[in-house]
């Protein structure tokens, strides 16, 4: 395109080769600006040239953005550079990427949860243009935002894609996302240090934000002390005209044991529900996710799985993805009998849910976000042991399997292995309220009610 422009210059203003060749040539598109509106085009200018500068500037800036409106349909201001300049600007870039990619990080916020990847359907609209109010003007109109809607329905993509509009507007913004259970565990271990200096760090951190983002409070109802912590955050927080964002399974009046206080703060701002997604809706989302990785699957089986995973969208997307696998692994085209063959696990006919070592596993890997078969694997450092032991135990607790076909299910490993890990949980929840709280967590999360 650029070099089409170039010659649009030419042709308009019948510029002869020996101009054009020594004053528009050499110039290159170095980099392109969108910053709201605002279109910016910086052109390069080579060293050779920069005695010029000042004439290519004149002469030309006008000429060329005629052009690239012409061509582009783009409205740009044009910005010449020269080398030297340009090699600042891309430090300059770099920094300031470097920057947003550390606030997203402490932050908490997943880089692929934005509003960009969220596809909006009839079942999630409102929350949709609830939650990008929200991002646009943080703390102004609706406080608290409360999200509510069943299982694996985009509450976490929502929560994260609004951190990540307000931080890319304003990289100074102090946004924490976190789930409910980490919070009740910041608070436990900051209690159970029993100094003042510990709580007095923990009220700080959470009295320090712009924007806290709190997401399955659901889990913290029933804990007294977590409920009057959150109680007093919300206040402070809610006060300084701070913004609140919560995620709950349930709106709040359904929230049975929620303490009447926190309930009634709950309604204080705009409550906002997801449903389960139409099918066209599930068709967009199964599109976009095919574009964001880039694979080509047939009409087919796109219709196939939106047709039979109805409730959940991340099994939507874990069918796509374990189609996308297998194709990949057996370097075979996807077809309909591929999809039928591989999800006859997901699409059973009654959808009833029976907990199963695999339900337990997947449980266990998406709640720490690990993978599943990090969980069957051998990896010996402690982000993986964890995860693997809890697995192994509840495992044990919920279905009673017994020990030696735990180990074979667990990427064969010795019924010792298992007796181990079962009581090295059982020990840590004695001693560790926080590993309690998580256990109780996971359960909750594989056999919900
Ligand atoms: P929840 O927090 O409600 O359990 P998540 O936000 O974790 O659900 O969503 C589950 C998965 O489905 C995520 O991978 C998310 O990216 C995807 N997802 C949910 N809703 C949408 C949507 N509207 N568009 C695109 N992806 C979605
Ligand atoms: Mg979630």
């Amino acid at each position: 395109k650029w070099e089409e422009i170039l010659y649009t210059v030419k042709l308009e203003h019948e510029l002869t080769d020996v101009s054009f060749d020594t004053w528009l040539k050499p110039l290159k598109v170095h980099s392109f600006e969108k910053n709201g509106s605002a279109n910016t085009l910086y052109i390069l200018i080579p060293a050779e040239q920069q005695p010029a500068f000042g004439y290519i500037k004149k002469k030309y800036a006008l000429p060329l953005r005629v052009a690239i409106a012409e061509i582009t349909g783009l409205d740009c201001s044009l910005e010449f550079i020269l080398p030297e300049e340009a090699q600042k600007l891309e430090a300059k870039k770099a920094t300031v990427t470097s920057n947003l990619n550390e606030c997203i990080e402490k932050a908490n916020l997943n880089p692929k949860y934005t509003f960009d990847t969220f596809v909006v359907g009839s079942n999630n609209n409102f929350a949709h243009a609830a939650s990008l109010a929200v991002a646009e003007s943080p703390g102004e109109m609706y406080n608290p935002l409360f999200i509510y809607g069943g299982v694996g329905l985009g509450k976490t993509h929502l929560m994260h894609s609004i951190a990540h509009f307000i931080l890319e507007r304003n990289p100074e913004t102090k946004v924490l996302y976190v789930t409910s259970e980490s919070f009740t565990n910041e608070l436990i271990e900051a209690i159970r240090n029993n100094n003042n200096t510990a709580t007095a760090r923990f009220r700080e951190k959470y009295r320090n934000i712009d924007v806290l983002l709190i997401d399955d409070i659901q889990f913290i109802i029933g804990k007294e002390s977590t409920q009057e912590e959150f109680f007093h955050t919300f206040n402070d927080l809610h006060s300084n005209k701070k913004q609140i964002i919560i995620s709950s399974d349930k709106p709040p009046k359904e929230m049975q044991t929620l303490e009447g206080r926190l309930r009634s703060r709950f309604e204080w701002g705009l409550i906002a529900d997801i449903s389960s997604p139409d099918y066209e809706t599930r068709m967009a989302i199964l599109r976009k996710k095919e574009e964001l990785d880039g694979y080509q699957v047939n009409d087919e089986v796109i219709k196939y799985i939106a047709t039979n995973i109805k409730s959940n969208i991340r099994e939507l997307e874990g069918a796509l993805n374990k189609l996308m696998a297998c194709s990949r692994l057996e370097k075979k085209e996807i077809t309909i009998e591929m999809a039928e063959q591989e999800l006859r696990d997901i699409i059973s006919p009654d959808e009833k849910r029976e907990v199963t070592p695999e339900l337990i596993i997947n449980t266990v890997a998406e709640h720490f976000g690990i993978r599943p078969e990090d969980i069957k694997g051998k990896k010996r450092n402690s982000e993986i042991v964890f995860p693997r032991q809890i697995a192994m135990y509840l495992c044990r607790e919920i279905i009673g399997i017994p020990l030696k076909s735990i180990g074979t299910i667990m990427g064969k490993k010795d019924h010792t292995t298992v007796i181990h890990a079962c009581n090295t949980i059982v020990a840590d929840m004695e001693k560790s309220e926080s590993t309690r709280n998580t256990v109780e967590i996971i359960k909750k999360k594989i056999t919900p009610n």
